[in-house]
């Protein structure tokens, strides 16, 4: 029951909406005719309450990003605290300060191999640009005047930046700023990638950047155990870098440190960002490794002129030093493994009740379900199933998230780590309700 102050507050901000807000990844059409859906205003664990008091599962942590679950008072009173003696100063040239330090060598601590070493960004995009950039300076540096392209795969999410979007696999995000000569993609198969390489020329090439359990193209694992091995001894025979982005995985969010450890190697470069500060604060960063850290300071004489205002923002520093605390503390991390196997019991529950239903996968508390007109044949819906059952689901106060791409009609999960079995039994009933109630409709 929506009281009436409340519907005229969500009028009158929802008119406001319509005419000045330019939102992300929109519809303007959309938004011009319906204007905003939710306007959210507050959020407890997995759940978020939007202006006309209503409240929903938020299945995705919003972006896969609020990993230690909304309202937690503990992080605004880190950034107040911190805010109350310094909000920020700046970290160029030779500045830093206490939590920017701490987080670093916190960063390292957690991190595989010798990846020691952190520029902070604001978030994904950036890190993923500072990657890049960085990339290209060093094969400059050591002489390789053209190796400057980037190798990304079918299917990837790297983020909107000039430099990240063109990095992105997923087309309608790589389309939309035109093509760009500098980048390639490839597909799955460690075949295809070493035919690129022979192709394109190693001299050309200075990264292969790959998320190790993609998250925006649909929640897909690498097609063997052992792939991120064999793209490593590729890199290595060939003189490319490795760019693992952890921007979704990093921070266990897949139920280990960093997605990578999953698959036992050490990348040169590792994008961070999202669940570091599980959303709190805007934060994100590259983690080198000692050896390119050497190296880049042996080839550098004056400046590396790369580096944002924001670069280790000390609030959203101390905001991250807080999150991680917590999570250790209340051995969420643990909780990512313990219901993530919940999950998993609930999506078998699903397969086992619908026979749509297919190429289930789970990784720490990052999963997902396929729907199929023919599980055997793998034969899809004419009209994605997914889109509909997102949309019955949230009748039943769940927000979900459907990925549609290339044939793949699937319903995405990544709820936060503080997760009951209770609430994982209940996201799992709300999508057997929606699911059945949009069968009949079929
Ligand atoms: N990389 C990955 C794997 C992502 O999932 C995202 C965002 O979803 C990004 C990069 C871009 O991050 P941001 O949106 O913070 O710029």
């Amino acid at each position: 029951q929506v009281t009436e102050s409340a519907q005229k507050k969500y009028e009158e901000l929802a008119e406001l909406d319509k005419k000045h807000f330019f939102h992300p990844s929109t519809s303007f059409r959309q938004q011009k005719a319906e204007g905003p859906g939710f306007i959210f205003t507050e959020g407890k664990g997995i759940y978020l309450k939007d202006i006309r008091g209503r409240e929903v599962i938020d299945s995705l942590s919003s972006l896969w990003n609020v990993n230690i679950g909304h309202g937690r008072e503990e992080l605004a009173i880190a950034a107040m605290e911190q805010m109350k003696k310094l909000a920020y100063s700046s970290t160029f040239a030779t500045n830093s300060h206490e939590p920017v330090i701490r987080l670093a060598a916190k960063i390292a601590e957690m991190a595989p191999g010798d990846l020691n070493y952190t520029f902070f960004t604001c978030g994904g995009s950036e890190s993923n640009d500072t990657a890049f950039k960085t990339a290209r300076y060093y094969w400059k540096m050591k002489g390789y005047k053209n190796k400057t392209k980037i190798i990304s795969r079918g299917k990837s999410y790297h983020g909107v930046s000039i430099g990240a979007s063109p990095a992105t696999g997923l087309f309608p995000f790589r389309d939309f700023p035109g093509l760009s000569q500098d980048h390639l993609y490839v597909d799955s198969s460690i075949e295809a990638l070493k035919e690129m390489i022979e192709r394109e020329g190693a001299e050309n090439i200075a990264a292969i950047i790959s998320e190790p359990v993609q998250g925006s193209g649909g929640v897909n694992l690498p097609p063997s155990q052992n792939f991120f091995k064999e793209v490593r001894e590729i890199c290595d025979q060939n003189d490319i870098l490795f760019i693992a982005d952890e921007v979704i995985n990093g921070f266990y969010r897949t139920g280990k440190n960093f997605g990578i450890d999953n698959f036992d190697v050490v990348p040169d470069m590792m994008a961070i960002a999202k669940g570091i500060t599980s959303g709190y604060a805007p934060l994100g960063g590259v983690v080198f490794t000692d050896r390119l850290k050497d190296e880049l300071t042996e080839l550098t004489e004056g400046n590396f002129y790369h580096g944002y205002t924001y670069s280790g923002h000390n609030t959203a520093c101390a905001v991250a030093l807080k999150n991680l605390e917590i999570i250790e503390q209340e051995k969420l991390n643990e909780n990512v493994n313990l219901m993530g196997a919940e999950l998993l019991k609930g999506f078998k529950y699903l397969e086992q009740t619908h026979e749509e239903i297919g190429n289930i996968r789970q990784i720490g508390l990052l999963g997902a379900i396929e729907i199929f007109k023919d599980r055997e044949t793998k034969t899809t819906f004419e009209e994605p199933v997914s889109l509909k059952v997102v949309e019955e689901a949230l009748k039943h106060n769940m927000i979900g998230r459907a990925i549609v791409y290339e044939g793949q009609d699937t319903i995405a999960f990544a709820p936060p780590f503080c997760i009951t079995k209770d609430e994982v039994e209940k996201m799992i009933s709300i999508i057997d309700t929606s699911l059945t109630a949009v069968k009949q409709r079929l």
